[in-house]
């Protein structure tokens, strides 16, 4: 899932500037799930929003709402008459949901109240870690499952790179080695001829580099 963390709450008020009517939307699934911007951060956030601007003696309506998919037109139109009322929409979605409500309700400005942050799994209560760079051509099945473009420093296809110490990465000691994880799957797999084979170079046009990408589905297409 997508994984996003709130911005400051004086970041969010800078976003918000002089609106009157302030409606912060949350998102019930990718944000809701790592704890930045589900119903009770929505809720959380507005009661903070309101509070502030009662200190600083700020007119201003703030109230709160959840879509359960920000990043899909059909349910954003849930919201429309609290969308309409409001001067400026706080989206708790990740980038995709603010863009949705910005392209469904352009005569609203929404801003974005998390930063996305990546494609991730959670390991323990409330830690996530990176696990995809969504880079168009996946090669998990090369690698015992373990990514080496998201979870590679630097992002190598044929590693280590000979800089790992006692399992850690050279470049984040706190970070498991990508490719001694590789190695120690591919081991327990039986499957450690696979660490040996030469990958070519990644074709990286699936990836992000060539500008925004698009997957067309013509059988489902209308
Ligand atoms: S190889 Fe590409 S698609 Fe597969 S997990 Fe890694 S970044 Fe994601
Ligand atoms: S130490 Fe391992 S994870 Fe870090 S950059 Fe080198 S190969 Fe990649």
């Amino acid at each position: 899932m997508i994984r996003a963390q709130q911005k400051p709450l004086v970041e969010i008020e800078s976003l918000i500037g002089q609106a009157k009517n302030v409606l912060v939307l949350g998102c019930g699934t990718c944000t809701a799930v790592c704890l930045a911007g589900g119903e009770k951060e929505a809720r959380t956030l507005a009661a903070a929003l309101r509070v502030s601007a009662q200190i600083k003696g700020v007119q201003r309506e703030v109230r709160h709402s959840l879509v359960q998919r920000q990043c899909e037109p059909e349910f954003v139109r849930e919201v429309e008459e609290e969308a309409l009322w409001a001067d400026v929409i706080v989206s708790l979605a990740c980038g995709i949901g603010c863009q949705v409500m910005n392209e469904r309700y352009p005569e609203r400005l929404t801003v974005p109240g998390v930063n996305t942050c990546f494609l991730g799994a959670p390991i323990e209560h409330g830690v996530f870690d990176e696990r995809c760079q969504a880079c168009g051509d996946c090669i998990l099945h090369l690698t015992g499952g373990i990514c080496p473009i998201a979870r590679c420093a630097k992002s190598m296809l044929n590693g280590p790179c000979g800089g790992s110490q006692h399992g850690k990465c050279e470049v984040n000691p706190s970070n498991p080695c990508a490719w001694q994880l590789i190695y120690e799957r591919l081991l327990s797999l039986n499957k450690l001829e696979l660490i040996s084979a030469i990958l070519p170079a990644k074709d990286w046009r699936s990836a992000r580099d060539g500008g925004q990408r698009r997957i067309v589905r013509e059988d489902v297409r209308l």
